[in-house]
């Protein structure tokens, strides 16, 4: 283990505990003010941002900075700040019959220092929304960024420093050693988002302190087209949410599940989808590329294991890949042993596996572990109830892709090995706060009547209890 490096992760937790044992419970207007300057932070360095993530990438679609990485932070900043007040307030709790007249209040405490742990694929949003609960619940927060957005990362430290003190707010660039080291620090709070393989041994570290983790993991994540869909609509729909940042989203559609008689007709609308929003791939500013050669490898790898394996591989473009965008793909008659059906997708290929009967389609996602997203198309309300009570999924969107995620009245989180805790709006200013409860005595409680030494009065006293309760 690196001793400096530990040093210095040591060093930075420890200025931001001072900090926070010097200041327990901050203000309204503190947190306030802090929101308001990430806020504009991000308004101010937001096509620098765009900028940088485009370089990281290879290409990045500026829209798609824009809009994902963005307008998400700054809508979940504006959304604390207009419900911070109310967050913040204590809450009267009931309180049964015989314990009046004591009283019941909630009261929702900071935390202390919150570690964050990011990963590339939305890399400022996936740091920052974390970092806005954390702040409005009036904690520290060090962020840990990806090292394959060496860019984005670089341009985040440094905005973050220009706004935030460093006991406030502040960012530690590194790679998965840096991660290690990190996590293994004795957080008051831990925040995890990344692949579930990573998540388990972060879980695994945070064990050794208590700290709490919130882990935010993948998975394969299906979409599951019923029989009364409307395939125009969900073609369109579908197409879009594989293909937004090439696939590289956490809650893309993995793979489709498709009534056997509609597969066909739904994989030329798919194609026909795909190449009305993206006529080229080649050169096409709108089309994000994969983020690495080796993430790039990875998915050929994908393509070209399922084809040695009978699928049938149909290419939305003829167009050859140019910094590294990669053509789409539909696979069809995929082997369930090949590798793209075993391990999440993460980019523009799409399984597509026919099913006959509902139950067959529900059989196949029970054997998959508990998926991020599950995705329902359809207009038979009795079909999707019955999906939506016999599966578990972190999130559902019904008839669309992805717009779950921006629904900050919601929980957003996993579940099993798509990760555990939630964030979001007010889901989390609670992850990042103690929620104490206080029972507050009255002077006048009978509690005396209680105290040994035990006698009649205990046994009536409980006998009336029994009855009231
Ligand atoms: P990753 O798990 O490889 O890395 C995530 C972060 O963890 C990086 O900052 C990395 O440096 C760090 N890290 C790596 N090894 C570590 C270790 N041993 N200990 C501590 N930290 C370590 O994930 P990724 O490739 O950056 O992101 C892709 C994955 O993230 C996909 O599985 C995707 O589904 C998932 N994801 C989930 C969500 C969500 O909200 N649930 C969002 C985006 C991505």
């Amino acid at each position: 283990m690196d001793i400096a490096l530990q040093e210095r992760l040591q060093l930075a937790l420890t200025a931001q505990r001072r900090a926070f044992e010097a200041e327990r419970m901050p203000s309204y207007a503190v947190r306030r003010d802090r929101l308001e300057r990430l806020l504009k932070m991000t308004r101010q360095h937001g096509e620098a941002l765009a900028a940088a993530m485009a370089r990281d990438f290879g290409h990045r679609a500026r829209q798609e900075s824009l809009l994902a990485d963005v307008f998400t932070v700054e809508s979940g900043a504006k959304h604390a700040l207009h419900r911070l007040r109310r967050w913040m307030k204590p809450r009267r709790v009931e309180t049964p019959l015989h314990f009046l007249p004591a009283r019941n209040v909630l009261m929702r405490q900071p935390l202390g220092v919150v570690g964050v742990v990011a990963p590339w694929n939305y890399p400022y949003y996936l740091a920052m929304a974390p970092a806005v609960a954390a702040l409005a619940a009036g904690n520290r927060v060090l962020i840990k960024p990806s090292e394959l957005t060496p860019e984005t990362s670089a341009l985040m430290a440094r905005i973050v420093a220009e706004h935030f003190a460093p006991e406030e707010m502040h960012v530690i660039t590194g790679d998965a050693e840096v991660g290690k080291a990190f996590t293994q620090l004795p957080f008051d709070h831990l925040f995890f988002t990344g692949s579930t393989p990573v998540g388990r041994i972060v879980a695994q570290a945070a064990a050794k302190n208590l700290t709490p983790v919130t882990l935010e993991l993948g998975g394969k994540s299906p979409a599951l087209v019923d029989r009364s869909a409307d395939l125009g609509l969900t073609a369109s729909r579908l197409a879009f949410g594989k293909l937004f940042n090439a696939g590289q989203t956490c809650v893309a559609p993995d793979y489709l599940l498709v009534p056997r008689e509609l597969m066909e007709p739904l994989t030329q609308r798919l194609l026909a989808e795909m190449r009305r929003m993206y006529p080229t791939i080649a050169g096409n500013a709108d089309y994000t590329s994969i983020v690495s050669p080796r993430h790039f490898a990875r998915l050929q790898g994908l393509i070209d294991d399922a084809a040695q394996r009978g699928a049938r591989v149909l290419r939305s473009h003829v167009d050859q890949p140019d910094d590294r965008r990669l053509v789409p793909a539909l696979l069809l008659d995929v082997p369930p042993d090949a590798t793209v059906m075993q391990e999440e997708i993460f980019g523009p290929l799409l399984p597509i596996v026919p099913y006959d009967q509902v139950d067959d389609a529900l059989a196949h996602i029970h054997r998959g572990d508990r998926p991020l997203a599950l995705y329902w198309f359809g207009q038979d309300g009795a079909a999707r109830d019955r999906v939506m009570a016999q599966t578990h999924a972190g999130g559902v969107t019904v008839n669309d892709c992805l717009w779950h995620l921006g629904q900050e009245e919601q929980p957003f989180g996993g579940v099993g090995a798509s990760g555990m805790g939630a964030y979001h709006g007010e889901w989390g200013f609670r992850t990042f706060s103690k929620e104490k409860p206080l029972f507050i005595q009255s002077r006048f409680a009978g509690t005396k009547l209680f105290q040994p030494p035990y006698g009649a009065t205990f046994e009536r006293l409980l006998a009336l209890l029994k009855r009231i309760v």
